[in-house]
């Protein structure tokens, strides 16, 4: 497509049609706040792209109290227990008892995507696919910030880089405040997403000396399953056969609460890293979801800490643009910081939790008994399962006591915005 520059002015320009952008954009224009959205890939390429499926009841109440969860609530299913198998004991964590109710949602990132962008086109805001995004400038010297894609440019007070992690909001950060912390995982993950003959009733991990297995519900007929090979490994050197190989040891002693495991649908090998921003914002600039932190898919959290981002970003860009009053939006990096570590440590945790380290390897069966120990300790009545649970299904509680729980409905909306912060 050719012709003149088209030129936009809003108030907030947004960079990603991921869930980060996706839901600011709508929150926003509920709020009376005007943005653009412009996403790289095509309408089609963004609805199709299957990733995440596991959503916290914290987000789930927060995108429900914002009139954003219609479908979900009404397609997606609940999960409140988690299974690890280890030593061939299948050990039961019931996280939705130890929270007072509160349960995953089984939901896949793409359908959220869909409803998500069905909701600001209804909206008369459809964001504007196919126009990636060239450079970013909203240095504070700066009486407006900029946007500008082929063809378009998009004038804005503010504009939030949610262009996960190969976008170029992050470059627009001055130099020293780019940096970030990481950490590569002596391992990756092989994920594939496979038909299944029956729905998968809830998540298993197994911690098994050859290597980690896992498989995660998607949908009733599909499973994501993962499975631990070498750092560096490529999905070329898994060939079907070695898969099932391989899942039919490290599954074994759950077999029979598994549904046959069918026709690979897509599968490749996610690079296991964390990475957490040092600077979220610069001037008019904010960065959230995977474009300020990295996490691995264990524990199943970086889209739901996407979510948050947004949902804090919102808040704040709302007293901002409509209140006038810039004190949260000043402090976004300081409390987005504080809840990415948060949850950088417990996906860390739960990692090391369900993988050998090499030094680990040799000493197998003792190492082995230990984390049988550590996961009985989770699964058993008290306050280490009570803790984990919460973080875990993301209930958004603080626990006290052994005894501490919330009924789920206790948690107002106004508080779910606190409570994702
Ligand atoms: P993204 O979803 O990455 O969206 C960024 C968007 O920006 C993309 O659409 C991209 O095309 C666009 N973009 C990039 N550059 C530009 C540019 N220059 N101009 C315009 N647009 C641009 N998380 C969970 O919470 N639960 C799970 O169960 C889970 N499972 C996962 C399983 C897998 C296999 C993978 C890979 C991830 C999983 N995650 C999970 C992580 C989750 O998918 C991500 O954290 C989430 O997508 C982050 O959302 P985002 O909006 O920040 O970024």
């Amino acid at each position: 497509m050719s012709g003149a520059r088209r030129r936009v002015r809003t108030q907030v320009g947004i960079v990603g049609a991921g869930p980060a952008g996706l839901v600011l954009a709508n929150v926003l224009l509920a709020a009376g706040i005007d943005t653009h959205l412009v996403e790289g890939r095509s309408r089609a390429e963004v609805e199709q792209r299957a990733r995440a499926g596991l959503l916290e009841h914290q987000v789930v109440e927060y995108l429900r109290a914002q009139g954003l969860a219609d479908r979900l609530t009404a397609e997606g299913t609940r999960h409140g227990w988690c299974d690890f198998l280890c030593l061939g004991e299948r050990l039961r964590l019931d996280y939705a008892a130890r929270t007072g109710g509160a349960r995953h949602w089984v939901y896949p990132q793409q359908f959220l995507v869909r409803d998500l962008i069905a909701r600001l086109e209804e909206a008369g805001h459809p964001p504007s696919f196919a126009r990636p995004a060239t450079a970013v400038h909203a240095t504070p010297d700066r009486a407006r910030a900029r946007v500008e894609c082929a063809e378009l440019t998009v004038e804005c007070d503010y504009v939030v880089g949610c262009d996960g992690r190969h976008g170029i909001s992050r470059a627009a950060l001055p130099g020293g405040l780019r940096g970030e912390l990481t950490h590569r995982y002596p391992y990756d993950w092989l994920t594939l997403l496979t038909e299944v003959d029956r729905p998968v009733e809830g998540v298993l991990y197994a911690v098994h000396e050859d290597g980690f297995a896992g498989v995660v519900p998607r949908t009733g007929g599909l499973a994501r399953v993962y499975l631990q090979v070498p750092a560096g490994d490529e999905a070329a050197r898994w060939p079907e056969a070695r898969v099932r190989e391989r899942l039919r040891s490290r599954l074994a002693g759950a077999a029979d609460a598994l549904p046959n495991i069918g026709r690979v649908t897509d599968s490749g090998v996610l690079r296991m890293r964390g990475a957490v921003g040092r600077h979220l914002q610069h001037g008019r600039l904010f960065l959230a979801g995977d474009a300020a932190h990295l996490l691995t898919p264990s524990g199943a959290k970086g889209m739901n800490l996407a979510v948050a981002d947004a949902a804090d970003l919102a808040q704040a860009l709302v007293r901002r643009c409509r209140d006038g009053d810039a004190a949260e939006l000043e402090t976004y990096t300081r409390r987005r910081l504080e809840h990415a570590w948060r949850i950088q440590e417990f996906s860390d945790r739960l990692l090391r939790l369900l993988h050998l380290s090499a030094s680990e390897v040799s000493g197998a069966p003792f190492t082995l008994r230990l984390k049988r120990e550590r996961i009985q300790r989770l699964v058993e009545p008290g306050p280490v399962g009570a803790a984990f649970a919460q973080e875990y299904v993301g209930s958004g509680t603080a626990v006290p006591g052994p005894a501490a729980s919330v009924s789920p409905s206790s948690v107002s909306p106004s508080s779910l915005v606190e409570a994702v912060r």
